[in-house]
């Protein structure tokens, strides 16, 4: 018995030094001033809404997005000067490409449009075009650091994967997959997960930043319509959201996917210096 009790005494141990070892690990990625965790709050697409209702509703509560403009949609020509001050304020004008194409071969893509078809669209074709929307941004805001949303998630053109042959134009890249990073350590700033919500509550957005607070990571957000177009989420759910972070600055560091992304690339290299 004594023997039998040994081997499970040794064998508990070798278990919790494995359970101490697992749970110190990733260590916990370092947030300015002690914050818990970044949020990134996106809008894309260029809508009306985004203009009439977001950027006021910010605006109210001192917080910056991320708008994320489809550069051939009308509210980008016929209300440029709305974005271009949203850009002299703070706010990040974004690349979405010039002209949103996503793979129609997908389910429910009926609406993909044939010369819009990423199917049969070549990859060096969408590099020049997602290169020139940096050009057509840095117009509208004097800008030259920047990130992008790929439309759809979708990187597939019809000779292959796109993305290699511009993520060195982007400080970050959005890609699809989900709204709270896993690990800032391991997190490829050409590939970050992202979620876009639809018909939430205020509520349901909260817990996913609570839950990017307890992991310490980040949590991304990439909405469409707000109080109106499509993909909507209601103004009430969207102001719950940004009074709850606007109250809890200290825990959660909001900023645009541009500044956080710059200050996560700088804090990858450091941190993976230390020793
Ligand atoms: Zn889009």
């Amino acid at each position: 018995m004594a023997r039998r009790a040994a081997v499970w005494a040794l064998g508990m141990a070798a278990w919790c030094a494995v359970a101490i070892a697992s749970a110190a690990t990733p260590a916990r990625f370092a947030w300015p001033d002690g914050k818990r965790a970044a949020v990134s709050l996106a809008y894309d697409d260029a809508l009306d809404s985004q203009l009439d209702n977001v950027i006021p509703a910010l605006d109210k509560v001192g917080l910056k997005g991320s708008f994320y403009l489809q550069l051939s949609r009308e509210p980008v020509n016929t209300r440029l000067a709305e974005w271009r001050a949203a850009a002299a304020e703070g706010h990040e004008l974004g690349n979405h490409t010039l002209f949103h194409q996503c793979q129609a071969s997908l389910p429910d893509r009926s609406w993909v449009e044939p010369q819009r078809n990423l199917d049969t669209t070549t990859k060096a074709q969408m590099a020049d075009q997602v290169l020139l929307a940096n050009t057509m941004l840095h117009a509208i805001d004097g800008k030259t650091a920047r990130t992008l949303t790929v439309p759809c998630g979708d990187v597939h053109a019809q000779d292959g994967d796109y993305l290699p042959l511009v993520k060195q134009a982007f400080v970050g890249i959005k890609l699809g997959g989900g709204a709270v990073v896993p690990d800032m350590m391991a997190l490829d700033p050409s590939a970050v997960p992202v979620e876009a919500p639809v018909g939430v509550t205020g509520k349901q957005l909260i817990a996913q930043v609570e839950e990017a607070g307890r992991k310490g990571t980040m949590v991304n957000f990439t909405f469409h319509g707000v109080g109106g177009d499509y993909l909507t989420v209601s103004n009430e759910a969207h102001a719950e959201l940004l009074a709850y972070l606007a109250a809890h600055k200290d825990r959660y560091w909001t900023d645009t996917f541009l500044n956080l992304m710059t200050y996560v690339r700088q804090q990858q290299a450091t941190q993976a210096k230390a020793p």
